[in-house]
């Protein structure tokens, strides 16, 4: 696969030189208009199901949980089939302000959670799921620095054990990825959209939860703490040390249609 990042000659503007799904007409993140949302006030919430966390890696670009589930982990809602959890991952900025993909009316939040589900009704694969049309769905939240919050204590711990790209480290200690998202898990947005790193294959439905996550500004930095780089490598000079700032611009909606489970 080709090289790709977050700024200069490999930054999101030159994605579509090598990943030509990049210049598609549903891409994600997008910029989600709340006045355009059309209400559905029939939508319900997902049934999640919680799934064991297997390992979480340091893979440079962004710090990822995979799971081990072998059953149905998320259903109903908006959903036509049932899915299973593959893995979680976060995008975050380098300071408060900026870090969410998706922003509402304009605004972006200070990070962003993915929990990625494969649908196992017509795939036998994630692999297989992953390009195509109703493969994934994505299970979103905004994350913003505010109150503590004690379900992220076990991840920042986590954290800890992957500074480095390439770092990996089996979860022992039960962890449940379900505790990371809002409580509030009616109020929903949805829209058909991509993977919104390369090759943003056009295969992913969205639900993003309206209400986001607090944690600390000390919890944040768990995050913001994070190296792009190997253990004993010298940094890249055009390469930020840190690990963050990994989110994509929006991108243009063109003519989708963002549901709302809920009136405004
Ligand atoms: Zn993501």
């Amino acid at each position: 696969m080709a090289q790709w990042g977050y700024t200069g000659e490999t930054g999101p503007a030159h994605w579509c030189d090598n990943f030509p799904d990049a210049k598609g007409q549903r891409q994600s993140p997008i910029d989600i208009v709340t006045k355009d949302a059309k209400v559905d006030a029939a939508l319900g919430p997902l049934k999640l199901t919680p799934a064991r966390c297997a390992d979480v890696v340091n893979n440079g670009k962004t710090v990822q949980v995979n799971i081990d589930s072998s059953e149905t982990n998320m259903c109903g809602g908006p959903l036509k089939h049932n899915y299973r959890f593959a893995q979680f991952h976060f995008h975050w900025g380098s300071k408060d302000g900026q870090g969410s993909e998706h922003t509402v009316d304009g605004k972006p939040y200070d990070a962003e959670l993915h929990l990625v589900h494969w649908n196992t009704d017509v795939f036998k694969a994630v692999g297989e799921a992953l390009p195509k049309d109703q493969g994934l769905a994505v299970l979103t939240a905004f994350i913003k620095v505010g109150k503590e919050n004690s379900a992220w204590n076990k991840l920042v711990a986590l954290l800890t054990n992957v500074k480095c790209k390439n770092d990996k480290f089996s979860i022992q200690e039960a962890f449940d990825a379900l505790s990371l998202l809002p409580e509030n898990k009616s109020d929903y947005w949805t829209y058909e959209g991509s993977l919104t790193t390369p090759p943003c294959y056009e295969s992913a439905r969205f639900i993003i939860y309206r209400e986001p996550v607090e944690v600390s500004a000390e919890q944040m930095s768990a995050l913001r703490g994070l190296l792009s780089y190997c253990k004993g490598e010298t940094p890249c000079c055009n390469a930020s040390d840190n690990l963050s700032d990994n989110y994509r611009p929006v991108m243009p909606l063109n003519g989708r249609v963002v549901t709302a489970s809920f009136q405004a």
